[in-house]
């Protein structure tokens, strides 16, 4: 039986049921069904965005100093920071993730609530050269409500990542988690709403609204009250919203999907180059918008470095989230887990090798889980479905080049343009190739690190748009210039 925990949505600053359909959430390493959260209604999505517009034009809130309102983001901070542990338990169980990185996760979004604290603490705001007898300025102002929603791939890092701008620019935020994963959204919004609780602040400036995207997602984008969407998820996805988004003439970010290429030229450091490529693709089981799920290797060292790769590829430990030796965790749900199965059923109909994995495991303590191989797959073209989709599962595909152009054109030729790896030890083909490649993120000797200063976003069909850094609060606020006269008779009309 499912639990059905008491706070199942936050709307117009009260915890409780929505009034749409029940769904179960499963813990994906057992089948288990872990918790029923009910969706939210269409009239509560209109209920929850009338509270917060109130909320965001609230004294309390709206006369707040920048200074005073990173205090907010501080005590959130803190609240995440004392209930680490419970909230990367239930993100595992959640999603199926492996502890270690919930772990990382969680601590990643107390970062990030600090960080954005103290850019909001240091903001300033520009005078520019006056042109005549005034002085002109920009300034900053809230947008009002601000729409979040978030895919279930790493919920409580991506709701930090939204929440902390938005409610750094003065704004108040209605967040959508994903179907699959409410349940750490839910978690943090109870300690969002403790620290609004105890800064006397309007409870109605968060609401956590679950269910449908197509039901509850589309309400939230179309609502007149919502000024900014910020949205991560799939590219087909974020078409439709940019579409809605058009209607209302509305500003709009996306963070999108990927076919991230990792190249490893001739002269690299193998061995870091093989612990790098691997990490880049099977960590959380590939389910990571910028996994790195093409490899192009020179031809030179082609045989050598995927036969390393797949021998250490099947030495790869695939178990539940919860053991510490686990690296490959099941996928988040059997829904998808069949979804990634059927790419590879299209990579061998489309004439692959499946050099390991491409499978389910073997034994009993996978019976019940969502679990996959990491699977190697060789012998395509790069135009090759299976080479050019986004499979979002621990499914790599190798392909030789043979030299630079060769490489730029093959890796630039996606629909994508997210991220991207390079392993060698030629800091100048380095820097060379990394100004060639279509990305949002190059890494170089490095793969997915992320630093909350940096901002981080996709090109092409990856994104709309950057998240992080200190510009991350600007794009939550709507700019204002003021001219301020400074002489006797400041027109030339005189009266
Ligand atoms: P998805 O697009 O199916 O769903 C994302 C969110 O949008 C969910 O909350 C969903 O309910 C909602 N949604 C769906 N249809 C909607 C609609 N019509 N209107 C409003 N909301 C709607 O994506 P997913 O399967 O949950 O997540 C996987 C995708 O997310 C992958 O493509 C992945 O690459 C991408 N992703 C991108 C980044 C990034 O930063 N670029 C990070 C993580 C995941």
């Amino acid at each position: 039986m499912s639990r059905t925990p008491p706070d199942e949505a936050l709307i117009a600053g009260e915890w409780r049921r929505g009034a749409g359909a029940p769904n179960v959430t499963v813990d994906p390493a057992t089948g288990a069904p872990l918790a029923t959260v009910h969706a939210v209604s269409v009239e509560e999505v209109a209920e929850a965005a009338r509270a917060a517009a109130s909320a965001a034009a609230d004294p309390r809130w709206r006369a707040l100093l920048p200074h005073q309102r990173a205090r907010l983001l501080v005590r959130i901070a803190e609240l995440i920071d004392a209930e680490a542990e419970q909230l990367a338990a239930l993100q595992t169980a959640d999603t199926g993730k492996a502890l270690t990185e919930t772990r990382a996760l969680v601590a990643s979004a107390a970062g990030t609530f600090r960080y954005t604290a103290a850019a909001l603490e240091t903001a300033e705001e520009a005078l520019t050269p006056a042109r005549g007898a005034y002085v002109t300025m920009s300034v900053y102002e809230p947008i009002g409500v601000v729409g979040a929603i978030n895919p279930w791939n790493s919920p409580i890092a991506s709701d930090a990542q939204k929440l902390a701008p938005a409610l750094a620019g003065g704004n108040a935020v209605l967040l959508k988690p994903a179907e699959w994963t409410p349940l750490v959204s839910l978690a943090l919004g109870r300690l969002v709403t403790r620290a609004l609780d105890e800064l006397a602040l309007p409870r109605a400036l968060l609401a956590v609204l679950p269910g449908p995207g197509r039901i509850v997602g589309d309400a939230l984008v179309r609502d007149s009250r919502v000024g900014k969407v910020t949205f991560t998820g799939g590219t087909s996805t974020g078409r439709t919203l940019a579409h809605a988004a058009a209607e209302k003439l509305m500003p709009l970010s996306l963070e999108l999907g990927g076919k991230s290429p990792t190249i490893v030229r001739a002269d690299a450091d193998v061995e870091q180059a093989l612990a790098g490529v691997m990490f880049g693709v099977f960590s959380s089981s590939g389910q990571s918008c910028i996994a790195g799920s093409r490899l192009f290797v020179a031809r030179e060292l082609y045989e050598d470095f995927v036969g390393e790769l797949v021998r250490r590829t099947q030495k790869l430990r695939v178990g539940p989230g919860t053991d510490p030796a686990t690296q490959v965790a099941p996928l988040v749900h059997h829904r998808h887990r069949d979804a990634v199965a059927g790419y590879v059923d299209l990579a061998r109909s489309e004439g692959a090798r499946v050099l390991c994995g491409g499978a389910v495991p073997d034994g009993p303590q996978y019976a019940d889980g969502a679990y996959y191989l990491p699977t190697v797959l060789d012998g395509l073209a790069n135009t090759a479905r299976t080479c050019q989709e986004e499979i979002f599962g621990p499914v790599l595909v190798a392909l030789p080049f043979d030299d630079e152009d060769d490489l730029v054109a093959q890796a630039n030729d996606s629909v994508y343009g997210l991220a991207c790896g390079i392993w060698t030890r030629d800091h100048r083909a380095a820097w060379r190739l990394a100004r060639r490649i279509d990305a949002g993120t190059v890494w170089i000797n490095t793969y997915k690190q992320f630093s909350i200063s940096t901002p981080f976003g996709g090109m092409k069909d990856s994104g709309l748009g950057r998240e992080k850094g200190r510009d991350g609060i600007r794009a939550h606020q709507r700019q204002k210039a003021l001219y301020w006269g400074t002489a006797e008779s400041p027109l030339p009309w005189a009266t």
